[in-house]
């Protein structure tokens, strides 16, 4: 994808309704020419996320934001995948233990995983996330970034930093959990630190 002309800034729009993701993805992209604008700021309304990969969820996101506004979108998915369930709780991350009509709660999703855990000795989990990024509606070739971040749950919540299971996600090289580590540090290593990574390196590598 070509990001500069001449002297303007590309404009994408980001398929996402969270300040925070805007703020971090635009400091990130502006080097690169490109200007993210958030998709409320441009009207778009919130797709349904009905699929069962992060990637497709993804895909949606970024497709139904360009098909709205006509520019290139940049979409992101991500959650937590714990191997003894089969990979769940998937893409339901946020909304693992909600009840129908009922508020997500980060707390519940983590008494949840804990319950569903017990007297199971195979602890492995990964965080994982995907970015999307289409040049439009139809383009045949979306550029896509994965990053994956291995732990370990464990039952006792540990540390006050991040959120969502960060309390619960142990890292065993560094003998800490991701909500131990000081936040700089955490987007460094994150799985959503490395998407971005590997979104950037294709980027940087396509016509
Ligand atoms: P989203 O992709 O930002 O909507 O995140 C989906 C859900 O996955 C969050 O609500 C969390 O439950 C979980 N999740 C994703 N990334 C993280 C993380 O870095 N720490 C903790 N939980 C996460």
């Amino acid at each position: 994808m070509t990001t500069h002309t001449e002297d303007s800034l590309v404009r994408v729009v980001l398929a996402s309704n969270n300040p925070g993701k805007l703020r971090e993805f635009s400091a990130l992209f502006a080097p690169l020419g490109i200007e993210l604008i958030s998709q409320a700021e441009l009207g778009v309304p919130e797709p349904e996320e009905p699929y069962v990969t992060f990637v497709e969820n993804a895909l949606t996101k970024a497709r139904h934001a360009s098909r709205i506004t006509g520019l290139p979108a940049l979409s992101d998915d991500s959650g937590l995948c714990v191997e003894a369930l089969g990979g769940a709780p998937g893409v339901l991350s946020a909304r693992y233990a909600q009840q129908p009509g009922g508020p997500k709660s980060d707390a519940d999703n983590n008494e949840l995983l804990v319950r569903n855990l017990e007297g199971v000795s195979d602890r492995r989990a990964r965080y994982v996330a995907v970015l999307v990024l289409v040049r439009g509606e139809n383009d045949p070739q979306p550029l896509i970034g994965e990053g994956v971040w291995h732990g370990e749950i464990i039952d006792t919540p540990r540390g006050s930093n991040g959120f969502g299971y960060d309390a619960h996600f142990y890292l065993p090289d560094r003998g800490h959990t991701a909500a131990e580590l000081e936040p700089a540090e955490k987007n460094r290593v994150s799985h959503r630190a490395r998407a971005l990574a590997h979104l950037l390196d294709k980027l940087s590598t396509t016509v």
